[in-house]
């Protein structure tokens, strides 16, 4: 059933990726950061798309090697010069302030200034993002070109009006019943400010993920998670310990709305189920792709495959962080994810799950010989209706490979068949009680 639902869907993503990027330009002003009522609000927004359970950590918390920080909020930031005008203003880029900066009202030289200002002379027309969580200071990210205006002689007012207070860390949670308890993690980290595809498109393609499967019968449970990056994942993880025996595969979703050819990032394990279901999508997706192994740098992955968990949850990606230069800079922004690039990412995403949905291992109950097809109306019974009839081969296929050693994925890989079209004969041989499952 999901197969077919998913097919149709297929057929929809143009629409999907419309809604998609709209999704990523409501989201696009927040001011996130890893705490605080920026990221309050973008699950607010989520609300609107997947009901989602909203979870407040208290700061001071203890997660493991961690503590739950202070809650940032932020209302204004500037420099003044002396004339009284604004030379960096955050409400013209939230990413003009160094994240978690500390509140400042002060007056000062440029040299004194220079020490908390941030900026790229490669790319001069372009914002850094930078952040200070686990450090408490204060700075400002500008352009090269504004940094070039800067005067020596000049006194500039700073103000940053901020609050660094006790409070809470935010999440989000939407845990979708399946029929096995056995769960698939969506994860991805929300907590970046005006950032489009490192953090808003994951976002998007998860929030679209979620209100598809929500409409279907499915075998696994899906959790999808909207967290701050790393102590988010650490604080989940700690908090919910007993739950992840239950994870069986899953994804960290991320830069997934640029132009770049498919990453796909394998788990830890390296040759868990989603991993080869991951490559196998890729390979025949008719697309540019490349499969990495497993490092111990990137995003919540880190902690989802640290050992003491080692869960089968991969990241899914176009171009990978650090690899293109607009990444964290005031570049990566409305004009460089597209509609067409997320879409396309959420179908790679949907044929994962449909693989996974479906992925079964039988075992042929007439294994001495071939069982006769033809008397069982599965042998040339349909011919001449070639998009709908049964694949003859297909069928051989399934029932030789059917030795228990095989899953139809495995299958799919050995006879060089399409995944559907295995399912489909592996279907038909079931319902005539030539296959059992495992
Ligand atoms: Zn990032």
């Amino acid at each position: 059933m999901i197969a077919e639902n998913l097919d149709v869907e297929h057929n929809k993503t143009n629409a999907v990726g419309q809604n998609m990027y709209q999704l990523i330009t409501k989201l696009y002003p927040i001011c996130r950061s890893i705490t605080g009522n920026g990221f309050r609000e973008t699950l607010n927004i989520i609300k609107d798309y997947i009901p989602l359970e909203v979870h407040e950590v208290p700061t001071g918390t203890e997660v493991y090697d961690w503590t739950v920080p202070k809650e940032w909020n932020i209302k204004d930031a500037y420099i003044k010069n002396s004339q009284g005008a604004k030379i960096v203003d955050f409400n013209d880029s939230n990413l003009h302030v160094v994240n978690y900066s500390v509140p400042v009202q002060q007056k000062m030289s440029l040299d004194e200034l220079k020490t908390h200002l941030f900026t790229l002379p490669d790319y001069p027309d372009w914002i850094p993002y930078r952040t200070s969580y686990y450090k408490e200071s204060w700075g400002f990210c500008l352009t090269h070109k504004q940094y070039l205006e800067l005067q020596d002689s000049e006194t500039y007012e700073v103000v940053i009006d901020s609050s660094l207070e006790t409070g809470h860390l935010t999440y989000g949670e939407y845990f979708i019943a399946g029929e096995t308890t056995e769960e698939v993690l969506i994860s991805c980290h929300s907590c970046h400010p005006s950032l489009c595809n490192d953090n808003l498109s994951g976002i998007s393609v998860a929030v679209f993920l979620a209100q598809h499967l929500s409409k279907l019968s499915l075998h696994y449970s899906y959790r999808f998670l909207f967290i701050p990056g790393t102590i988010g994942s650490v604080t989940w993880l700690c908090h919910n310990e007993a739950q992840t025996r239950n994870i069986k595969h899953g994804l960290v979703l991320t830069c997934v709305g640029d132009g770049g050819k498919f990453t796909y990032k394998k788990s830890r394990q390296g040759s868990a189920e989603i991993d080869k279901i991951a490559e196998y999508v890729l390979a025949n997706s008719g697309k540019e792709y490349e499969v990495i192994d497993f490092f111990p740098y990137g995003y919540d992955e880190r902690q989802y495959c640290s050992p003491g968990f080692n869960l089968a949850v991969g990241c899914f990606m176009r171009s990978p962080h650090g690899s293109f230069p607009e990444y964290h800079t005031s570049a990566d922004n409305l004009e460089f994810v597209k509609p067409e690039y997320v879409a396309d990412s959420y179908t790679q995403c949907l044929s994962i799950i449909q693989i996974l949905e479906n992925n079964k291992t039988y075992l042929n109950q007439n294994s001495k010989c071939e069982p006769r097809l033809g008397k069982r109306g599965l042998y040339r019974a349909v011919g001449g209706q070639a998009e709908e009839a049964l694949n003859e081969l297909a069928i051989l296929w399934v029932l030789n490979l059917a030795d228990g050693e095989y899953s139809l994925l495995a299958m799919a890989q050995r006879s060089g068949m399409a995944f559907n079209v295995i399912n489909k004969a592996a279907q038909a041989l079931l319902k005539h009680d030539l296959l059992k499952e495992i």
